[in-house]
């Protein structure tokens, strides 16, 4: 999971993707970066640490240009090295590339291991870097860069969506399962392309639409253009996003998340009610699902727990023993609040059990006499291979445990996972066109020893390239509003 930005603005755009990447930082907290283009120049920065560590003023002042690429990193086990900060930058024949990617390819070692023995070099472990080596290798065959993009598209499986600038050119693309969200909207004097709507918000931009899944874009300050690459028979929207990684204000695939995760709340009160004295929220992933289930039910909403606000999320630390740590100084328990009181916990999942069983043993510990726990997503069963840091089977709490005995292991008075069908109408998306693949083990693309829900991913033609031309649409140019003050 990692959050991306494109923007083409005939105003400058490194403020912008600043803000963009403020507004997509719960996407990632290990490192950030931009890369920007202006009249023959490359500028770029990026480094370790938060959006607001990362870049100052006279940083920004610097990344001259009026188009660029910005990208926030989620810590992965074992990949925390400098070299994997995005984006991904390089020059080409006089050509400087800047690409930022949030998902993950499941054919990168193949694919690699191709360009390897053809001779292509890495200087990175991301398969952000394989993406941009077939993008390479088809524009040095000799293809424009759109139709180098459209022969990579071809070429990756798994999920990508993808900002690459060349140069003054900006593109986005999108996997035709369409797994990881993208989508595009208007700043003050151009366009932009982010990962979540909030980031065209903070621009005081309007959302157009999402990118299709495996749709091309080229935006310019003046406008869009869009090409149909890649079809699926079916999209495989990641089911967590609704759950957990989008921010609540987002907008994705028309539905505003924080509306979804309120009726997931009411649906948890309707499957399992429970009488209690107050509804809390696990700070901040249960909140808006809290705020649902404690309107429905008539429970009055009241935190139990209040989270340091400085903190990212506890589980940016790769170890167990870090990550229990983190917890506890995260949140800490409003006592005044819970004690001798039958509480309602509320949270948007349980992947390992740790936060579960340290904020139940927390409230107890502060006089709670009743916490039943219910939670927003159904029991996490299987890993997540396409972008999401979901651990092992061997780590993942219900992978072989029932319901009754994560209770336990959890030490709440009563445990509930909302279902599957509640969470899908909740959503309001058809379950076809979900990928449901850490809830079911049944992925929407072939994964070696897993289960596949077949999709059928259909490519415009093998005419493509003498109808790219054609296959153009011009989306609606931007008004151009009259110069800024
Ligand atoms: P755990 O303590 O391992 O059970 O993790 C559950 C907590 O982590 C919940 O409060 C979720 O909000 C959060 N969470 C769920 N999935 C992820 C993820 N892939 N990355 C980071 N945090 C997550």
């Amino acid at each position: 999971m990692c959050g991306i930005v494109g923007i083409a603005d005939a105003g400058g755009v490194s403020f912008s993707l600043y803000h963009a990447l403020y507004a997509l930082q719960h996407r990632g907290q290990e490192s950030a970066g931009i890369s920007t283009y202006s009249e023959g120049c490359f500028y770029k920065h990026k480094d370790q640490g938060l959006v607001g560590e990362v870049f100052d003023e006279a940083t920004l002042q610097g990344l001259k240009g009026n188009v660029g690429v910005g990208h926030v990193r989620y810590p992965t086990t074992g990949a925390n090295l400098p070299e994997n900060i995005q984006p991904f930058n390089f020059r080409f024949r006089d050509h400087f590339f800047a690409l930022a990617h949030n998902g993950n390819l499941v054919n990168a070692a193949q694919l690699r291991a191709e360009y390897e023995q053809a001779g292509e070099i890495y200087s990175t472990t991301t398969d952000t870097e394989v993406i941009a080596s077939v993008i390479v290798d088809e524009y040095r065959k000799g293809h424009s860069i759109q139709d180098a993009i459209v022969f990579c598209m071809h070429k990756l499986r798994g999920s990508y969506s993808v900002v690459l600038m060349v140069d003054d050119e900006l593109y986005a693309f999108r996997d035709p399962l369409g797994i990881k969200p993208l989508c595009f909207g208007t700043t003050p004097r151009g366009h932009i392309v982010a990962s979540e709507s909030v980031a065209i918000d903070v621009q005081g931009g309007t959302l157009i639409r999402e990118v299709r899944p495996g749709e091309m874009l080229r935006l310019t300050p003046d406008g869009y253009e869009s090409l149909q690459i890649t079809m699926a028979d079916r999209p495989a929207h990641c089911i967590f996003e609704f759950i957990y990684f989008a921010r609540a204000d987002a907008v994705i695939e028309d539905q505003l998340v924080y509306d979804v995760r309120r009726k997931i709340g009411a649906s948890l009160y309707d499957e399992a009610p429970a009488k209690a004295d107050l509804v809390s929220p696990v700070p901040d992933s249960g909140t808006s699902i809290a705020i649902g289930f404690a309107h429905h039910s008539g429970i009055p909403y009241l935190e139990g727990l209040m989270k340091n606000r400085y903190m990212g999320r506890t589980f940016i630390k790769p170890s167990q023993k870090e990550r229990e740590l983190a917890v506890r100084i995260k949140l800490n328990p409003i006592t005044g609040h819970i004690c001798g009181k039958s509480v309602v916990l509320v949270d948007d999942s349980i992947v390992r059990g740790t936060t579960s069983r340290h904020i139940v043993d927390l409230m107890k510990e502060s006089g709670a006499e009743e916490v039943h726990v219910r939670i927003g997503s159904p029991p996490i069963k299987a890993p997540c291979y396409l972008g999401v840091d979901m651990p092992t089977r061997e780590e993942l709490i219900a992978s072989d445990k029932e319901t009754q005995q994560v209770r336990e292991s959890i030490n709440a008075t009563s445990l509930h996972h909302i279902t599957l069908d509640a969470l899908v109408q909740a959503i309001g998306l058809p379950k076809e066109h979900l990928c449901t693949g850490c809830l079911t083990g049944g992925y929407p693309v072939p994964i070696e020893g897993e289960a596949c829900l077949a999709r059928i991913v259909d490519f415009v033609g093998g005419t493509y390239q003498t109808k790219l031309g054609t296959l153009w649409e011009k989306g609606k140019t931007k008004k151009r509003p009259s110069r800024r003050k």
